[in-house]
């Protein structure tokens, strides 16, 4: 198949374009989205391209190697080793193992928590819900326990 040509009409395929969540993808080069009827016109064949891991400037605390960044199925960004692979074939992971969830932003808010008059802080979730927790709050990744204050209060 020739990866320059649309499958559906045969016309060339247009440039890349990034999305706001930071996919990749191509149309159809006859085919334009017009953002006043929310719709496609034309050819509406959309090529979605692989999210392209980048390479952080970050060394993996376990062996030393750089650290990339990439997106899972769900959309969640990732840093992880540059070693580790995946094999689709036998399902099974090679290399370094080390991997850790990009945090999102966290913004301290002049607000108390109703529970321990700790400052409360909003953040974001791995999925994007926002919320409010208190500032002691936190998370053992050794024990997999909540520490200090539980307090969450969730955000529309
Ligand atoms: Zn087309
Ligand atoms: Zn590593
Ligand atoms: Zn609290």
């Amino acid at each position: 198949m020739d990866d320059t040509k649309c499958p559906k009409c045969g016309s060339a395929l247009g440039e890349v374009v990034t999305t706001k969540t930071g996919k990749k993808l191509q149309r159809c080069s006859t085919g334009s989205w017009n953002t006043e009827t929310r719709q496609t016109e034309g050819c509406d064949y959309v090529k979605w391209l692989p999210f392209e891991p980048e390479t952080l400037d970050e060394k993996c605390p376990k062996c030393g190697e750089p650290l990339v960044v990439t997106m899972t199925r769900f959309n969640k960004k990732m840093k992880k080793c540059s070693t580790s692979k995946w094999d689709p074939k036998t399902k099974t992971a090679s290399g370094c193992n080390f991997f850790e969830w990009m945090k999102a932003p966290v913004e301290e808010l002049d607000e108390e928590c109703p529970q321990c008059g700790a400052k409360l802080i909003k953040t974001q979730t791995a999925t994007g819900k926002n919320m409010k927790k208190c500032s002691t709050g936190g998370w053992d990744r050794e024990t997999r326990s909540a520490t200090g204050c539980s307090y969450v209060e969730w955000l529309k």
